[in-house]
């Protein structure tokens, strides 16, 4: 692991040359003009601190742990023409804080798609208006983390104005790595009821609940799903995908889209990419999930 100081970048250098080229070339073997990645973390530095210390509690290596610029340098020698600034609240009083971050990160940071956040209290459907209109192209919302029925009756206006405007969701609804109080498919499902066109991308693969995830994406042509650590070692050890299911991650081909955690995730980026690969669904089917799709999402060239 990176010490935060920098102290160890010029010996890290070497390996990251190498594997920002071995990325690069994965795109260009593909022929897209490189990647881009739906769910890449960016928050404000205290908050990051304490996401970093709560994976330091619980042995979990992250492999960039660098500071802010580096990291969004490391992004673009990987070649990455799009990502995000997923954050998120765990209590309410936050989100109005950290959607002014996260629109200030986008606007000193142009290859990232402005995202916004939310959390069910009072005044969050005229914070989330104010978001959109001032140019949120993605929200993200936490299930788990946030432990909040996305079906509260103070967010159901929020889910009407996203559905209208059709603004992507990227929710981690799933059970993995812990179940939430309102995490699985049931919720979601009641949610995509009442709001067919929500353009939600599920985090995850909703591991571990991919096959009925991928019903729901299935039923609502408007769900997505990203790519954000499944098929790695690392989550095939502890939710594996089920191999039954690759006949319909193959057919959902124009709606996976690629996500992977940077900078909190346990192995280096390349693996993600590597992961996805190995799946043996093609060419045409990795186009889609690394560029294609999130190009068509969006309208990036
Ligand atoms: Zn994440």
């Amino acid at each position: 692991m990176c010490d935060p100081s920098g102290a160890t970048e010029s010996s890290t250098s070497t390996s990251t040359r190498a594997e920002a080229e071995y990325v690069r070339r994965f795109a260009e073997r593909l022929g897209v003009p490189g990647l881009i990645d739906v769910h890449t973390h960016f928050m404000p530095e205290r908050v990051l601190n304490k996401v970093w210390a709560f994976f330091d509690g619980v042995d979990w290596a992250i492999t960039y742990r660098h500071e802010e610029e580096r990291r969004v340098a490391l992004l673009r020698e990987f070649g990455v023409r799009a990502f995000t600034s997923m954050l998120y609240p765990h209590k309410a009083g936050m989100a109005r804080w950290l959607n002014g971050w996260s629109a200030d990160f986008a606007r000193r940071t142009p290859d990232c798609l402005h995202t916004a956040t939310f959390f069910p209290e009072p005044g969050v459907e005229t914070y989330v208006r104010e978001a959109v209109e001032s140019g949120a192209r993605v929200f993200k919302s936490h299930i788990q983390v946030g432990a909040y029925d996305p079906n509260d009756v103070l967010i159901d206006g929020v889910w009407g104005l996203l559905a209208e405007a059709g603004v992507p969701i990227v929710i981690h609804c799933g059970s993995g790595p812990h179940p939430g109080k309102h995490t699985g498919p049931e919720p979601m499902a009641k949610l995509l009821a009442r709001h067919p066109r929500l353009r939600l991308v599920i985090a995850h693969m909703g591991m571990p609940e991919y096959a009925e995830f991928f019903t729901l994406a299935e039923q609502y042509e408007e769900v997505r799903l990203d790519t954000t650590m499944a098929f790695t070692d690392f989550s095939e050890r502890l939710m594996p995908f089920p191999p039954g299911e690759a006949g319909r991650l193959a057919d959902l081909g124009d709606r996976v889209l690629l996500g992977s955690d940077f900078p909190n995730i346990p192995y280096p980026y390349t693996h993600q990419l590597d992961s996805l690969e190995r799946l043996g669904l093609g060419d045409d089917w990795l186009r889609g999930v690394v560029y294609d799709n999130g190009a068509r999402l969006f309208g990036l060239e």
